[in-house]
């Protein structure tokens, strides 16, 4: 193994996980939180429940005889958010640490605790 081509090889990170409670720190929904309910790994985007909603126009169509306008979460950049830790509370840079089995877990920077 080549450590120096290993290492360059990872760009993607998964430091944000759906079901993750995440703090928005720019943009529109900034100093909220909520719950991320997708992500999008290959855009560096997060879905955020009930976050940076956006107005979607319908058009009516076969199955959707009315059309009209629905609200939908916009995507947020995985820059403009932090996960909250939930054990110290505190939005937090996540860190990477590797368990005995062998598996790669996260750990809040602040109380250094595993995030699950
Ligand atoms: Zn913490």
């Amino acid at each position: 193994m080549n450590p120096k081509k290993t290492s360059k090889a990872k760009v993607r990170t998964n430091k944000i996980r759906k079901d993750d409670l995440v703090y928005v720190i720019a943009g529109k929904a900034k100093g909220k939180t909520g719950r991320v309910i997708s992500v999008l790994p290959e855009k560096n985007r997060v879905v955020v429940e009930k976050l940076m909603m956006v107005k979607r126009h319908l058009k009516p169509s076969q199955q959707q005889q009315q059309g009209g306008i629905i609200e939908k979460e916009g995507t947020i950049h995985i820059s403009n958010v932090m996960v909250k830790c939930g054990k110290c509370n505190n939005p937090t840079r996540v860190g990477f640490i590797r368990l005995e089995n062998g598996e790669k877990a996260r750990v809040c920077k602040k109380c250094k605790e595993l995030i699950v």
